[in-house]
């Protein structure tokens, strides 16, 4: 669209880039379901050669995500992990990455397994205090990679105030921002040099495709990132590149009804009896709070809390019926899940014992279905005393 600059973040995500495809006028953009492109003489192209290296439909929603975190460039991936595997083969053997303590198990387990192989190493640290991550700051520090809020236990981290410490050590600042989303905070604009994103989540929205998405400004990374992208392969395919593009329209109106369900189920949970402590950004007490108030425009929809006994956390999950016991989040669909033995399965029991990852706490997705008929299905799983 032309005047993109000037356009709001709505009108962004329900247009995309382009608005529409030129030659037809076809309102959504095409599925360019090809592999390869035809030459008509040597020397000649449409600018499209091969669909590893790119593709339209693949194009349009990396400039569409790249407008909406108000970056430069954007790479989109097949799945959120091939986005951070990306960008973790930028470091060379001997660098070293500061990274939150309180992460996506995945991403824990490619540090952990794949990449210390190569040499990378991480120091895990509590990015919420400062001071935390100044302390861990070597000579070859090369980066400092965020969550926030963390997954799953909502910790909340400064990213300003971290940016400046980055760029004081003239180390690139990481930012995981799949939780929020360019709806509700936009790192690149706090000082981040990167952001990633797992567009399985929020952006995709409907629990149908895996995507991976890497925004930036810098020109030379973004040259560098292409380049080791299509060497090793790991790109969206045009069809879930179209289910993204499909999805980011009605980004912000499911936020924010996932957000106002998320508020009344957060409210709901605190006054139950076997429910020990609810960890959602938007409650007042929530640490960060504040923090968050200051750096996004929104709590968004993932709550975690703590249950009084393994046994509630059984019943629970049993005993639901609309939302679903199912891994993943960001969904229409709502969705709870015991990080326990799902997705943070990986990281060592006393690590995860630590940090509050421990078998009394679960993490609910919220989706967009009715309110009250989300609190009646939690009420009757969780029980009275
Ligand atoms: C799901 C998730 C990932 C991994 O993304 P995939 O699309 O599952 O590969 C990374 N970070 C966060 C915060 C996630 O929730």
């Amino acid at each position: 669209m032309e005047d993109i600059e000037c356009t709001k973040f709505e009108t962004k995500a329900v247009h995309g880039r382009s608005g529409f495809e030129i030659r037809t006028g076809s309102i959504s953009y095409p599925i360019y379901q090809s592999s390869t492109f035809r030459h008509e003489g040597l020397n000649k192209s449409t600018g499209y050669d091969y669909s590893r290296t790119a593709n339209p439909t693949r194009d349009e929603v990396e400039k569409t995500v790249a407008d909406l975190e108000n970056g430069k460039a954007c790479l989109a991936y097949s799945s959120g992990m091939a986005a951070i595997s990306g960008i973790l083969t930028i470091f060379a053997s001997g660098d070293h990455i500061i990274v939150s303590d309180d992460l996506y198990g995945g991403t824990y387990r490619i540090f952990e397994e794949i990449y210390k192989n190569y040499g990378i190493e991480v120091t895990y640290t509590d990015t919420t205090n400062i001071s935390n991550i100044e302390k861990e700051i070597k000579n070859n520090t090369k980066a400092i990679y965020l969550e926030t809020p963390t997954n799953p236990l909502m910790k909340i981290t400064d990213i300003k105030e971290v940016s400046k410490l980055s760029k004081k050590h003239n180390a690139l600042l990481i930012v995981d921002n799949t939780f929020m989303t360019p709806y509700y905070q936009k790192p690149l604009n706090l000082g981040a040099d990167i952001v990633i994103h797992s567009g399985t989540k929020y952006l995709c929205g409907h629990n149908d495709a895996l995507a991976g998405f890497v925004i930036l400004n810098d020109e030379k990374l973004t040259e560098k990132l292409r380049f080791i992208q299509n060497s090793i392969g790991a790109v969206l395919a045009p069809f879930d590149s179209w289910l993204i593009l499909r999805g980011i329209k009605t980004l912000h109106i499911r936020l924010d009804r996932q957000q106002e369900n998320a508020i009344k189920i957060a409210d709901f949970l605190k006054k139950q009896e076997k429910v020990i402590k609810v960890l959602y950004p938007g409650l007042e007490e929530h640490e960060g709070h504040d923090i968050l108030k200051n750096e996004a425009s929104g709590f968004g929809g993932m709550i975690s809390f703590y249950v009084d006994s393994k046994e509630t956390v059984e019943k629970i999950l049993e005993r639901v019926k609309v939302i679903i016991f199912a891994e993943s989040l960001g969904g229409v669909e709502s969705l709870i899940t015991y990080p326990y033995t799902q997705t943070h399965a990986d990281i060592p029991d006393n690590i995860r014992q630590r940090l509050g990852v421990t078998d009394k706490l679960l993490r609910l997705s919220v989706g967009i279905e009715n309110a009250q008929d989300l609190i009646k299905d939690l009420k009757r799983a969780i029980g009275t005393k």
